[in-house]
């Protein structure tokens, strides 16, 4: 049982870690055009990303998942892998990729101890996926898909976020897409981080109306699937792929919260919708090796885990990180 409570009683068991805000891709939704990336000097170095791991994992936390911007892009990834792999205690290393390195990197990430794979494809439109992450290329992005397949990646997961007249009109696509390759898949409400400077994020898509598109085609039963995260997931009755919608918007979830995140900055998040933090590289660059008050400085940020957070449906940024800094 972890050692991480919070004031409403949740028990913190699920850890995002975040290894760089920077990324080949620029989606819409998630960074302006010419982001400002962190100079390296801020960035946590691979040793502080594994001893920060450790940390957690002994305070009780067993799942941990890489993010950032995109993983991928850091040159030691794979390495970083290999080293939080052996942690005791950790029962699921997982990643969320753009899958656009994938083609060359799910065998040696597979083989260095990476458990799953969550990958995001938001359309499967050369041209629209372009266009949605100004430089993207699909077919990178689905032969990485299948490499990962063929690598052995077991339960991989598809993210997709719908944008309203953008690519909703794929949902049913998307959903075809995954049943021939036997991939789960979530839909994800567009979540208003950072002030995107080209347009307002007006075009909220809700997961109850993504729901009603499929269940027209394939009835929806609710899986008793649990994950502890934010999504509900669906069966259908003639395939294994499971259906999860992500609503931050229309589903609070706050209440069964078990994660926090730490950005590559080291600032322990407590909550994607709130600005509570601590800075979690100043101990270890102030006391670098000294674990226990690593983990008192951990235990003790637990008071600052926000009850619930609040989105405006409307788009009306409140909070001033991307999600790429954030880590997704
Ligand atoms: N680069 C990797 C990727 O795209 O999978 C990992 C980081 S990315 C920030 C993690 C997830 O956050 C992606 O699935 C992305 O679609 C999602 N995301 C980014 N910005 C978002 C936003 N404003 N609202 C909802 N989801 C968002
Ligand atoms: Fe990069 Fe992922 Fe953000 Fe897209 S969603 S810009 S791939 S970090």
């Amino acid at each position: 049982m972890s050692q991480l409570v919070d004031r409403f009683g949740r028990h913190i068991e699920y850890l995002r870690l975040s290894v760089t805000d920077r990324c080949d891709f620029r989606c819409v939704y998630c960074m302006s055009e010419n982001p400002c990336f962190l100079p390296q000097d801020k960035v946590l170095s691979l040793d502080q990303l594994a001893w920060i791991a450790q940390a957690f994992t002994e305070l009780g936390v067993h799942k941990i998942r890489l993010t950032g911007g995109e993983p991928l892009v850091r040159p030691d990834c794979v390495q970083l892998v290999s080293r939080l792999a052996q942690l005791p205690g950790l029962t699921e290393l997982s990643m969320t990729t753009n899958g656009s390195r994938l083609n060359k990197l799910a065998q040696p990430l597979h083989q260095a101890g990476l458990s799953r794979l969550n990958i995001s494809l938001d359309t499967l439109k050369a041209d629209k996926f372009a266009n949605l992450t100004r430089n993207g290329k699909l077919s990178r992005v689905v032969a990485g898909i299948d490499a990962a397949i063929a690598a052995g990646f077991e339960r991989i997961k598809l993210n997709a976020v719908v944008l309203k007249g953008q690519n909703d009109d794929e949902v049913l696509d998307l959903v075809e897409f995954c049943r021939s390759r036997k991939l789960n898949i979530a839909f994800i409400e567009e979540m208003p981080l950072g002030e995107i400077d080209e347009r307002k994020r007006s075009r909220h898509c809700s997961s109850d109306e993504v729901h009603d598109v499929i269940s027209a085609r394939y009835p929806l039963t609710l899986s008793d699937q649990r994950t502890a995260g934010p999504a509900r997931y669906y069966s259908m009755a003639d395939s294994p792929v499971h259906i999860g919608f992500i609503s931050p918007h229309s589903h609070n979830f706050c209440h069964e919260c078990n994660r926090v995140r730490v950005t590559v900055e080291g600032k322990l998040l407590l909550c994607l919708g709130n600005e509570n933090a601590v800075d979690l590289k100043a101990i270890a660059r102030a006391y670098p090796g000294d674990i226990t008050r690593l983990k008192q400085a951990i235990i003790e940020a637990m008071a600052l885990k926000p009850e619930a957070h609040r989105f405006d449906p409307d788009g009306e940024v409140q909070i001033l990180r991307f999600m790429n800094v954030t880590g997704g």
